[in-house]
């Protein structure tokens, strides 16, 4: 596979460090409030990256923390912690919000058919391994205490920016939101492992630790759950743009400066969705959500599909005219596949170039809207319909589109008629006391794996498990 990296700005060979596995981490959620469709763009676009890794015959380890303690208004560690400020917005504990917006991120991906990560590890569930490796660091002499917290010392790095020339614009985000500055710090990019002093004293949850009671920095938490996950090598980590600098730089700094060798080869940045304000944000608070899309209506693969048909790496504008569009996209395409006819086996030989196409597309930099094309090239294919859905079913591990749900509905609805007749032939053969016939039918009917049941209701079956 090739594959964009942020670190190096090209595409590159993908070259896991252990031959045919992949430890992959994701930066999960910040569960302050719900996600908004932006956030799951991100999502959407590693979902189809780890499950094409998956399609190519990578043995793939996917690792999310769930941000619940640490994330401040500012990424420049200033401002109040957002977890905080959901918790006084709804009057609830910090916890009651974590879970309540865990859950609500957990059944959007769900409807979005992004799969659950192998590991999903909340912050707050490893504080041992943040003063862990906080300690270390100190030990190391990376880090310095000052004015009560734990602070990176940036100065002891060669090459602290190591995205090298970002945008401006991704490069100012770190810091768009800093009115004060920390004084505290030795140097501009120093940044916070662990708090004892806050401006702002209610911090609901804090810890004991050897530099007094408080609570860890948010960069601290992806660098200590990858590494205690994926251990001491990480092939890929994932994240959206915003987050290149600084979290992803520091998470960079302080691992290698912990680990004493380099730490992750490849980083996937997704690009973000703006409207018509600009980036979405969940801090503006007025935001799309998934809820809100079906709420007009929307099945919520319409966006993924909206998402698949741009690339991962261009900003992408979400507008209710283009969602419209894949809306229409979507179920024309969805009825033309449910007109296939499923009989019959599908021909290996004849689906390789269509298989190839779809490699090539998504083996290119995880090229999505060329997947979807392979499957329009299918559709159109001079090749058996049984053929053609062999090779959507396959196409659909990677999109995730729901692609072939309707045909197996209807598939399972032809099965259900054919049981429904075949119990009705066997009750009247044996009024008729055709026992031949009777015991025939049973003996298909066990074939097709149907469990039948004389109740005091009538004849109830089932399907066996
Ligand atoms: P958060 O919950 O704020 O920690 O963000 C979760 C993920 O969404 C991170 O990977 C962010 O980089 C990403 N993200 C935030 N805003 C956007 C956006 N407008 N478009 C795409 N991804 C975003
Ligand atoms: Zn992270």
């Amino acid at each position: 596979m090739i594959l964009y990296n942020s670190l190096g700005q090209t595409k590159q060979e993908f070259i896991p460090h252990t031959e045919g596995k992949v430890n992959m981490y994701t930066c999960g959620p910040t569960v302050y409030h719900y996600a908004h469709i932006g956030n799951l763009r991100t999502y959407i676009m590693e979902d189809v990256l780890e499950k094409y890794l998956r399609f190519a015959g990578y043995d793939v380890k996917r690792v999310m923390n769930i941000t619940d303690v640490g994330h401040l208004s500012s990424d420049a560690d200033t401002g109040e912690d957002k977890m905080l400020k959901g918790a006084k917005r709804e009057h609830k504990t910090v916890m009651e919000i974590a879970k309540f917006y865990t859950d609500a991120f957990f059944s959007d991906c769900k409807k979005l058919n992004i799969k659950m990560p192998d590991v999903v590890e909340p912050a707050t569930n490893c504080i041992d391994e943040f003063i862990h490796m906080v300690s270390v660091l100190l030990e190391k002499g990376y880090a310095y205490i000052a004015g009560g917290n734990v602070y990176f010392d940036t100065s002891k790095l060669d090459n602290y920016y190591v995205f090298g020339n970002m945008n401006e614009d991704d490069l100012a985000v770190g810091v768009r939101d800093s009115v004060e500055e920390d004084s505290n710090k030795r140097n501009k990019a120093d940044f916070v492992l662990w708090f004892t002093k806050s401006k702002f004293d209610s911090q609901e949850l804090k810890w004991e630790s050897p530099w007094g009671v408080g609570y860890p920095g948010w960069h601290i938490e992806c660098s200590a759950i990858s590494c205690k996950h994926n251990g001491e090598y990480l092939d890929i980590h994932c994240g959206g743009i915003d987050n290149a600098f600084p979290h992803h730089t520091n998470e960079i700094a302080q691992s290698e400066a912990y680990l004493g060798h380099k730490w992750c080869k490849y980083w996937f940045h997704v690009l973000h969705l703006n409207d018509a304000r600009g980036k979405m944000s969940k801090s503006k608070g007025d935001f799309l959500t998934v809820s809100l899309l079906e709420s007009k209506g929307y099945n919520p693969l319409v966006y993924r599909l909206f998402c698949l048909q741009s690339h991962y790496r261009k900003p992408l504008t979400f507008s209710y005219d283009s969602l419209d569009n894949a809306a229409i996209a979507y179920d024309k395409l969805i009825k033309r596949i449910s007109a296939l006819n499923p009989e019959g086996e599908p021909d290996t030989e004849a689906a390789k170039p269509y298989l190839k196409e779809f490699n090539d597309a998504l083996g290119n930099d995880l090229n999505t809207s060329l997947g979807l094309t392979a499957v329009y090239s299918v559709l159109k294919a001079d090749i058996s319909d049984a053929t053609k859905l062999y090779l959507i079913g396959e196409f659909d591990k990677v999109l995730s589109l729901d692609l072939t749900k309707a045909q197996e509905s209807k598939t399972d609805s032809f099965a259900n008629e054919e049981v429904e007749a075949l119990i009705a032939q066997r009750t009247e053969a044996r009024k008729n006391k055709d026992w031949a016939t009777a015991d025939a039918i049973r003996d298909k009917l066990k074939e097709m794996k149907v469990v039948v049941e004389d109740t005091k209701d009538g004849i109830k079956w089932h399907f066996e498990n």
